[in-house]
């Protein structure tokens, strides 16, 4: 297949990032945005690589029985959701087959994998939104999402994945910026003071922090932001983060408190937790109870000393803290840290111990100190665990268990075969949807120790 060849591709699988999949008759993989599992299509080639392929639809031919109407207005042109063209049961088929293919074909397991736990609610589930803040093709100040694979900002009045009240705290934003002339941040001279709006709700309090990430050190007339914000009956804090560098990280290290609470208070399976602007905070609060009961299945707490590596502000271990003998902590951001003793203190846990530090060099040194621990978990971020950390974990540990909570099955699946070749069986393979009508799915895996 050359670019602007036309052909009629079947539809027959989905890519990581949610394309749908298809053969041409030259035996070349096709990826097509906005096509489902049973398509057949007529396909314009847009891009030809080596290998493979992009195609777009210019006809359906014969639809797929799982195809539904979109009912976003950006659907695609953001980079946001891939799936809101299929029905939901579908969606939750393809995260279970993709946690399976990685698994067997990175991992190299032969393994079951449970049907993708959801609670069925696929809108409004977030608790989070980060809405980049540019200027838009006419020089206009906006807020929305990035569109695929780009930095382009693709405006958006309200996303339906977020709660109704962001849209009104982001126009709110957009008015003040404007009114003073205050300029968005331009990633190419790395200039403007305004880089994001980044906003996290409590469902607990019903309240909203909103934190103004700035390049520089203060906003000009802060003042009257902070005062056509609290207006709004739902905002309980204002905030800024300082975030000078030149990347495309979100936030910087450092925040200053312009009004109210600069930490939202939410509860996971009874337990209270403050989060700092800084700490991670699973954004899909109600999934997140279904992922942290799966941990706690497989991790059988009771009686345990439990090592909790990559722990945010403390929330998995501290959800299992009443029933194990001791929870150890590691986590590499101090804020996430601080909340992390502190909610055990407002919880009264004493049996619950945080370091701040890499999950690598603080398990090394626990090891070193003779630290006896029956379950490791692990959550790290999408690029996975290192080879070393494993290895300490295998070696220097050797739990009877340890439970991986991924966001990546790719990383995932790369880290379960280290982990067999160490001797750890995988026990359990559960797909969670914390991120409905996204390519993203989380994965709990329930790892043992092999007598070999
Ligand atoms: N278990 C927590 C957080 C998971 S997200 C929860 O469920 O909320 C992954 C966490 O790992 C983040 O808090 C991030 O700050 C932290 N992190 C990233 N790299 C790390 C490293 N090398 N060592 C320790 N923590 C790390």
């Amino acid at each position: 297949m050359k670019k602007n060849d036309v052909e009629i591709i079947k539809i027959t699988d989905y890519s990581t990032e949610g394309f749908g999949i298809g053969k041409a008759l030259d035996g070349m993989t096709v990826f097509v945005p906005n096509s489902a599992i049973g398509d057949e299509a007529e396909v314009l080639i847009v891009k030809a690589l080596k290998k493979f392929c992009f195609g777009k639809i210019l006809n359906i031919v014969t639809p797929s029985p799982d195809r539904i109407d979109s009912d976003c207005e950006v659907f695609l042109r953001c980079g946001g959701c891939c799936y809101r063209h299929i029905d939901y049961s579908s969606e939750l088929k393809a995260k279970k087959k993709r946690v399976f293919d990685a698994v067997n074909r990175i991992g190299g397991i032969d393994t079951e994998v449970n049907d993708c736990l959801s609670n069925g609610k696929i809108t409004r589930y977030r608790n989070k939104g980060q809405y980049p803040v540019r200027k838009d093709g006419n020089g206009n100040i906006t807020a929305g999402f990035y569109s695929l694979h780009s930095h382009r900002v693709i405006p958006c009045d309200d996303c339906i994945l977020q709660p109704s009240e962001f849209s009104e705290i982001v126009k709110v934003c957009v008015e003040f910026f404007k009114k003073f002339n205050i300029s968005a941040y331009d990633e190419e001279s790395g200039k403007g003071p305004v880089r994001h709006i980044y906003l996290r709700k409590s469902d607990f309090e019903g309240k909203i922090v909103v934190c103004i990430v700035i390049n520089g050190e203060s906003l000009p007339n802060s003042k009257e932001l902070v005062s056509a914000l609290k207006k709004l009956y739902f905002v309980s804090g204002v905030v800024l983060n300082i975030n000078l560098k030149k990347n495309n990280v979100i936030l910087g290290d450092r925040c200053k408190t312009l009004y109210g609470k600069d930490y939202i208070t939410e509860t996971l399976l009874g337990v209270k937790f403050n989060i700092s602007p800084l700490a991670f905070f699973q954004v899909n609060r109600e999934m997140t109870e279904i992922l942290y009961k799966t941990v706690a299945e497989f991790a059988e707490p009771e009686g345990k000393n439990i090592l909790d590596l990559f722990c945010g502000a403390g929330t998995i271990g501290l959800t299992m803290a009443q029933k194990a003998n001791k929870i150890i902590g590691v986590e590499i951001v101090k804020s996430a840290v601080e909340n992390a003793e502190n909610n055990a203190k407002i919880n009264n846990i004493e049996n619950a111990e945080f370091y701040c530090d890499t999950a690598e060099k603080a398990a090394e040194r626990l090891a070193k100190k003779g630290i006896k621990t029956d379950v490791v978990i692990l959550d790290p971020p999408r690029k996975g665990a290192t080879f070393d950390l494993i290895a300490t974990v295998c070696n220097d540990f050797s739990p009877e268990k340890v439970v991986y909570v991924s966001c990546d099955p790719a990383t995932l699946a790369r880290d379960l075969k280290q982990f067999g070749e160490y001797g750890y069986d995988c026990k359990k393979v559960q797909p969670i949807d914390l991120f409905p009508r996204t390519s993203h799915v989380e994965t709990v895996v329930l790892l043992t120790r092999n007598e070999k």
